[in-house]
């Protein structure tokens, strides 16, 4: 039950681990790694083009164990069927791989100079099936989301103003009703969008030049992060799934590394690691390849560790 995962989950109290587990932080690449694509001479953990039926497949089965995400898993299959069928233009971003190493290095991601290419009719006819769908989900907000699905029609103006905006900050200006329903609707519209772009523009990406906690395509955060087999931490993009090395110790989001503020539960045999961050509030789930092994597909994952999103946002900590 997420009540008694929650009460179990207190990173820094008796029960949780404490960071600095004597892991190594340098730059290594783990030799151990899996059979990822080869893009440009570098190994991907991720599979950025992904055939969606293994993935509700698999989900599917790993709904077995984990009750929270039975009554979810229609709307997933729905939205990942639905990110798989858009057919997304090519960004075409004219961008010599010379000017994107130089901006790697001096910590910009790839796309803050571009204007997002708001494709007003592919985006909006995207925003309408999200809208379908949360409706026929969320029959409480059924009213409000019908009125929201005509935005791209009648509020043309201020809906690309929010996407813009939802682009460039991760944040949307709405009133506390109906906020989480804009974040959803946004988030889901952009990501086939996004994670189309990043697999297009992996190749320019160098990610052992990027040090930022943000995604060196798009500038989002991640919401989710891997231990390699040598213990070197690898960060994923929550908008487009890009991943990217990062440092090994401290909190992704503040930097802290103070065991007394800092520190994670273990979750299913130690498979996963939840962390917390007293100092931001924020938490992070973290797959420990050392010990789950094979492959990993982000969108599995991120999904099916729905328990951990609950335990932490009841213990009071906040997402991505
Ligand atoms: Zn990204
Ligand atoms: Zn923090």
């Amino acid at each position: 039950m997420p009540g008694e995962v929650t009460a179990r989950f207190s990173p820094c109290q008796p029960g949780g681990v404490r960071e600095g587990d004597g892991q190594a932080d340098d730059n290594r690449h783990c030799p151990g790694g899996p059979p990822g694509r080869i893009i440009a001479g570098k190994e991907l953990l991720l599979m950025t083009e992904r055939d969606v039926d293994p993935v509700i497949k698999e989900l599917q089965r790993r709904a077995q164990n984990v009750p929270a995400l039975q009554p979810l898993l229609p709307v997933y299959e729905k939205l990942l069927r639905m990110e798989e069928e858009v057919e997304v233009p090519s960004l075409e971003l004219a961008r010599p791989p010379s000017t994107a190493a130089a901006d790697l290095e001096t910590g910009i991601f790839l796309l803050h100079d571009v204007e997002p290419p708001i494709l007003a009719e592919a985006m909006g006819a995207v925003w309408r099936q999200v809208s379908d769908l949360a409706t026929a989900h969320l029959v409480e907000h059924a009213a409000t989301l019908k009125e929201m699905r005509e935005w791209p029609e009648v509020g043309r103006e201020e809906w690309l103003e929010r996407m813009r905006d939802y682009f460039h900050t991760g944040q949307v200006a709405a009133d506390d009703e109906t906020r989480d329903l804009w974040v959803f609707l946004l988030v889901h519209t952009w990501r086939p969008f996004l994670r189309r772009w990043a697999a297009e523009l992996a190749p320019l990406i160098d990610d052992a030049a990027w040090k930022k906690n943000h995604c060196p395509f798009c500038g989002g955060q991640p919401d989710l992060a891997c231990l390699g087999m040598e213990g070197e931490r690898y960060l994923v993009c929550s908008r487009c799934d890009t991943e990217w090395r990062y440092k090994r110790l401290g909190c992704v989001f503040c930097d802290n590394n103070d065991s007394s503020t800092y520190g994670y539960y273990p979750y299913q045999e130690g498979r996963y690691r939840l962390y917390g961050c007293k100092n931001c509030s924020r938490y992070l789930k973290v797959l420990d390849r050392r010990q789950a092994g094979g492959e990993w597909v982000s969108a599995v994952e991120r999904i099916a560790t729905i328990e951990m999103d609950m335990s932490a946002l009841q213990a009071g900590y906040k997402g991505s």
